[in-house]
């Protein structure tokens, strides 16, 4: 099965020059997201992970689903004023303005095995965001996992020294 063939691209979201990588046609198919999910998982045998975090909100598809693959726990990581309890956050630059991402305080113990998450890498500053939230916490970064890297964009420049796995890239 062609993975590839479940990513629509629709040209100009959310705007104009931007060719955006749609992955719900790979979470409407069953046979199609439970064998992308068994090769997200299948680059993880032996890691000991204890947490995953999926980065808001496409990161949480495929985060769950791991951390129920894995029987660890699952973390959310989300925009600014979502989260209840305690938090830190940790901002990054767009190409025009910035973004700020939180986790709960008590979301990652020191020493937690931490895999992160997301849907796309493009530019990578989602993902160097995550791990400074991740790290000040005191936890350590397993891999950066994510369902499509679009290489184009660099974004493992961002993130140089970790493992970093994609299932598909382009
Ligand atoms: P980065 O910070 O530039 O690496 O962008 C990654 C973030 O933007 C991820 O959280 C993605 O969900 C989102 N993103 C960027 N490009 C796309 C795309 O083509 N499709 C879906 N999400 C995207």
């Amino acid at each position: 099965m062609q993975l590839e063939n479940y990513i629509r691209d629709i040209q100009g979201f959310p705007k104009e020059g931007i060719l955006f990588k749609d992955i719900t046609p790979l979470l409407i198919d069953p046979k199609a997201r439970k064998e992308c999910l068994e090769i997200l998982v299948s680059s993880l045998k032996d890691k000991k992970i204890d947490k995953v975090i999926g980065v808001e909100s496409r990161g949480f598809f495929f985060g769950m689903l791991i951390a129920q693959e894995l029987n660890v726990g699952f973390v959310p990581v989300r925009k600014p004023n979502k989260l209840p309890y305690d938090t830190i956050s940790a901002s990054y630059e767009l190409e025009y303005g910035s973004d700020t991402l939180e986790i709960h305080t008590d979301a990652i113990r020191k020493g937690d095995r931490v895999l992160i998450h997301d849907d796309v890498l493009a530019t990578g500053g989602t993902a160097k965001a995550v791990c400074e939230l991740v790290e000040q916490l005191g936890g350590e970064i397993v891999q950066f996992n994510f369902l499509m890297e679009l290489s184009f964009l660099n974004g493992r420049d961002k993130i140089m020294g970790y493992d970093i796995f994609a299932a598909i890239k382009y």
